[in-house]
């Protein structure tokens, strides 16, 4: 770099520090004032996803979940499937924990039921998605349980309140590896199935989702500006049911492998 350049290189800094407040340390180097910088507390870890194969991982941004996805679940729910379409809801994304490193019983219930479902992980996303395009935003698929607190829902569907205390608390969305589409393609249809303690309690086909994949997202995407990083819990299959301290989990579904997640 010629004397001018270095110059004009000074010049640039000095407006640009004096614009952002970046600190020069040198006519090459800045350190610019980020807005971490200013945080009051330590701000919030990325929670991410391990994906398989790979020591890659995917950040979590939201983690929408499907209810009542399945007719025969719907059925064993309460609801009459042919009048009541499922429905939306949220769990924050710090629920999400490894599957691997087991599930801590949760304080306030004495029913802890476990759920088997789906998870879509999105690379990218948008509003009012055509169901034909929904697919090209799913990065990878995995295998996740919804635990659900179900007498604190009980509670609250008998008092017509909201029920995020009953699904939207700390830990209560363990999943295993991602599996990415580019190598394993798409998981529409297959085998999804749940044991406890060896004892298979739910066994059904993701062929049986009231709303697919690509209709859950398009409609998804009709209420909220879905973004990479959402992920979606697609619903449980009917054979719902409770567990103790100590049960051990499986679930499987055909194409993604299984996880295993013991009640600790
Ligand atoms: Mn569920």
């Amino acid at each position: 770099m010629n004397k001018k350049k270095i110059e004009n290189r000074r010049q640039f800094l000095a407006g640009f520090a004096a614009v952002t407040g970046a600190t020069t340390l040198g006519p090459n180097i800045t350190l610019a004032a980020t807005q971490e910088d200013k945080y009051v507390i330590a701000a919030p870890k990325v929670i991410s996803m391990e994906i398989a194969g790979t020591d890659e991982r995917f950040p979590v941004r939201r983690v929408f979940c499907l209810g009542r996805n399945y007719r025969a679940h719907a059925i064993e729910s309460g609801d009459n499937p042919d009048e009541t379409p499922p429905f939306f809801f949220i769990k924050p994304r710090d629920a999400v924990i490894e599957s691997r490193d087991g599930f801590p019983y949760p304080p306030m219930t004495n029913e802890l039921r476990y759920e088997g479902e789906m998870v879509v992980a999105l690379s990218s996303g948008g509003t009012n998605i055509r169901p034909a395009d929904a697919l090209s935003h799913v990065y990878a698929y995995g295998i996740g349980l919804d635990m659900t607190r179900e007498d604190l829902q009980h509670n609250a569907q008998d008092l017509s309140r909201p029920w995020a205390i009953s699904k939207s608390f700390d830990n209560s969305a363990p999943c295993g590896p991602l599996h990415t589409v580019v190598k394993n393609g798409h998981a529409e249809t297959g085998r999804i199935w749940l044991s406890v303690n060896g004892v298979v309690k739910q066994d059904s086909d993701l062929a049986l989702q009231r709303w697919s994949v690509a209709e859950g997202i398009a409609i998804l995407s009709q209420y909220y500006e879905l973004s990479a990083g959402d992920i979606i819990m697609t619903g449980t299959p009917e054979g719902i049911g409770l567990v103790e301290k100590n049960d051990v989990i499986k679930c499987g579904i055909e194409g993604l492998g299984e996880i295993e997640v013991r009640i600790t």
